[in-house]
């Protein structure tokens, strides 16, 4: 796949070394050990969005190893009907669970985006086998016009444009939002961000589907205190007790216009 620099005014194509890419006009980026490539500019690490903290990521890992949220991936699944010869971008890939598995279980060729170093170096530790890259995606998806057959951003910030540069004509894109009920013994009902969304895609894609898939799941203290800290509300007068906890997103599928 290839790489452009992520540098404003020169997106050129990037040449991988063994420890670096870099562009012709010498803008370098590192390749870490584990594998990922950081595309992170100087006012990007310095932005008030620096993305997951490593004890959020570490505890949203916990959850999706308890099996928490695999009825959220099977929606997921079942709502993009991927095929290995499918080429799939997640922007705003977090810890990697969703894409990593999918791509394990489909073969398709993946590729996850987030600004967030401390989730994407555990993506690339537990699933190699994808493509990794920290990346402000807010500004610019480092890939090529048309790079992807689907796009996903699963509760992440959104960029129409630049969703819409990268898929293919006879692409899909898979918006998932937390929908109300989710974690709502937690945080109290959510509103319905369905419509807004709909609109703030409207200039480049039609929805061709949508669905809402939602789980409970008994947690003990542990789990519920994890759940807390992975959506940065640990802080509570009482420690975290058991309870049944609500997962719920609403799907949306979406066609390039
Ligand atoms: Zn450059």
């Amino acid at each position: 796949m290839l790489l452009l620099c992520p540098v404003r005014g020169c997106h050129l194509a990037l040449a991988r070394e063994e420890k670096r890419v870099v562009c012709p006009q010498g803008h370098s980026f590192d390749i870490a050990r584990s594998g990922y490539i950081n595309l992170l500019q100087p006012q990007d690490r310095r932005s008030k969005n620096p993305g997951d903290t490593a004890d959020a990521v570490a505890a949203r890992r916990r959850l999706h190893d308890r099996g928490v949220t695999d009825p959220l991936l099977r929606g997921i699944a079942e709502m993009i009907r991927a095929v290995p010869n499918d080429i799939v971008l997640d922007a705003g890939c977090g810890e990697g669970f969703y894409l990593g598995s999918l791509a394990r279980e489909t073969g398709f060729d993946a590729y996850g985006v987030d600004i967030s170093i401390p989730a994407v170096e555990a993506a690339a530790k537990r699933y190699p086998e994808c493509e990794w890259i920290v990346a402000n995606a807010d500004r610019f998806l480092p890939y090529a016009d048309r790079s992807f057959s689907i796009v996903l951003s699963i509760t992440g910030r959104m960029n129409a444009g630049e969703f819409r540069r990268v898929l293919r004509d006879d692409g899909r894109l898979l918006v998932a939002l937390a929908a109300p009920e989710d974690l709502i013994e937690l945080r109290g009902k959510g509103r319905d961000r369905v419509d807004r969304t709909v609109e703030t895609f409207a200039k480049d894609f039609t929805l061709a589907d949508r669905r809402r898939v939602t789980t409970a799941a008994d947690l003990d203290a542990a789990a519920v205190q994890d759940v807390l800290l992975s959506i940065y509300r640990p802080m509570r007068a009482e420690p975290a007790e058991a309870m049944r906890v609500t997962f719920s997103l609403d799907l949306l599928l979406f066609r390039p216009r």
